[in-house]
């Protein structure tokens, strides 16, 4: 028996004890730098000569692992594999397939910090960070094991006289998870063990900065009893073996978490049916987010300038959730931008591995050109208030930058950057400002900071997003408490983490006998 699902807690990092503790893992993890991973295809470990190299963005001469890269061949392998390893993984009772992420979660909590200490490494997390992804991962294997024991019934029907009826749930074939490099931990885990704890099994393609915790982690299945073709590791450049993945006629299941452009293009090529494919592919995509963050003329502003500030810079703006855009009531908008731009100013930005920054690098030079590229159009189509400039010289450092007076259909306050930056707008009133955070393609997070109760009704029902926060920031949603995905242009809306999720990788099967 196991206990009911309470998510992992985070660390407490004022503790000199915890400090010390989180040191030791990064000492640990400077340890193993450089080393390199093979693919896994089979239960075998395959390496090859051509290699994926991850880097530490914080200090790009700093090389964090090599990992053996995967070709079309080697990806045939591996579907070969896992349609062999599905007609017995598929039967396997779903306790013990539940039992393996319970094994696995374990395992992760005992090198927790090491794990965290690795995404500091490789991802440019800053401490706080990476230790809620890393528990959030470990939330995921917690929560879909419980979710998948309650499915196991199947769920309860009628029968008529003379019938018995029943609805179980029944597992699809080969999954394709894509995951993403911004939680590199907690969505690689959950996108891998939601199609693997159904009795689907799974290619796991890595991103490409952060191919090295996946890789760890595919070793901790391994430990805790994933058979073999149950799980295979297939990293690769996305150009060379990403349509092939996704287009493969073996491949029921594509989970994917990534750019728009990319999720599009996984969406429309797996609605081909190939040559020998029996089935339709189901796709589940969470794609991007231009998130807002209201504030009210009635509101707590100490409360609206914390969440903004969390929403807008955690991670360096590098989530989907991050509130990248402000929308404030015209009575408080000068005091707000004010009061915002002074704290911002007082962040800690600089090496992700030392305990007090507040912001660390942003992830690659791709990013960094990006991200530098809508500052210059934030300094035409707006107020620079704070930050505006960036350093790559060592690693991938941009200051946190606030462009206030926004028109809202500026670029940048339609575009999602996925970088520290900011833009607010006004609005004369509170509906106006709900119109205005309405108004993009996506519909992934809002937040409404407001002490005013029918105006926090009104958005409940009139604010199109997928989670909706009041008086707090629009991240760090927690497994199990807050499901999480979007609307619009931000995805399937597969709402990650919770009751409804692992329904997405299986089929539902009536069965009525006569009696
Ligand atoms: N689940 C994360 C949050 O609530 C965001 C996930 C993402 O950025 O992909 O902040």
């Amino acid at each position: 028996m196991y206990t009911a699902y309470r998510h992992e807690p985070f660390t407490d990092f004022t503790k000199e004890e915890n400090i010390k503790d989180f040191q030791q893992a990064l000492e640990k993890v400077e340890g193993y730098l450089g080393d390199d991973y093979p693919l896994l295809i089979d239960g075998e470990k395959v390496t090859t000569d051509d290699k994926l190299v991850s880097y530490n963005p914080a200090n790009k001469e700093e090389i964090i692992g090599t990992v053996s890269k995967a070709t079309p061949e080697l990806v045939d392998k591996a579907f070969d594999a896992a349609t062999r390893a599905f007609e017995t993984w598929r039967h396997t009772n779903p306790t013990a397939r539940a039992e393996v992420l319970f094994r696995a979660a374990a395992i992760m909590r005992r090198r927790k910090h090491e794990f965290s200490a690795l995404l500091v490494k490789e991802a440019g997390k800053p401490w706080k960070e990476a230790d809620a992804d890393i528990a959030e991962a470990i939330d995921f294997l917690e929560y879909y094991a419980r979710q998948m024991i309650e499915l196991k019934q199947g769920k309860p029907i009628n029968s008529r006289d003379g019938e018995f009826n029943q609805y179980v749930y029944q597992p699809m074939g080969a999954a394709v998870t894509i995951p993403p490099w911004n939680f590199a931990g907690a969505i690689m885990v959950g996108t891998t063990v939601a199609p693997l704890v159904t009795g689907n099994t799974v290619l796991l393609k890595p991103a490409e900065p952060t191919p090295v915790i996946a890789a760890k982690f595919v070793e901790i299945l391994e430990e805790a009893g994933a058979p073999k073709g149950v799980i295979n590791f297939v990293p690769g450049e996305p150009s060379e073996i990403g349509d092939y993945l996704v287009d493969h006629p073996k491949t029921s299941i594509i989970t994917f978490t990534g750019s728009r452009a990319t999720g599009l293009r996984i969406y429309e090529r797996a609605a081909v049916v190939q040559e020998g494919q029996q089935h339709l592919k189901r796709v589940i995509a969470e794609m991007g987010g231009k998130d807002t963050v209201v504030v009210d003329n009635e509101a707590n502003l100490d409360t609206a300038v914390d969440a903004i500030i969390q929403s807008a810079f955690g991670f360096s703006g590098q989530k989907c959730s991050a509130g990248s855009r402000v929308i404030v009531h015209e009575d408080v908008y000068d005091e707000v931008v004010e009061r915002v731009g002074e704290r911002t100013k007082a962040l800690i930005v600089g090496d992700p591995a030392s305990k007090d920054t507040y912001m660390g690098p942003v992830v690659n030079q791709k990013a960094f050109d990006k991200i530098t590229g809508y500052i210059e159009i934030g300094k035409e189509e707006g107020r620079l208030i704070t930050g505006g400039d960036a350093d790559n010289s060592k690693g991938y450092f941009i200051n946190p930058t606030i462009f206030a007076d926004a028109a809202p259909d500026a670029r940048i306050m339609q575009e999602e950057i996925f970088g520290p930056v900011v833009a607010f707008a006004k609005a004369k009133n509170y509906d106006e400002a709900l119109d205005i955070a309405n108004n993009t393609e996506y519909g992934l997070t809002g937040a409404v900071i407001s002490n005013n109760s029918e105006h926090l009704e009104k958005a409940k029902h009139h604010f199109h997003v997928g989670n909706l926060y009041f008086n707090r920031n629009c991240t760090g949603a927690i497994v199990g408490y807050h499901p999480f995905g979007g609307f619009k242009m931000s995805g399937t809306d597969a709402k990650a983490g919770g009751p409804d999720h692992l329904l997405q990788y299986l089929h539902p099967k009536t069965i009525s006998q006569m009696l």
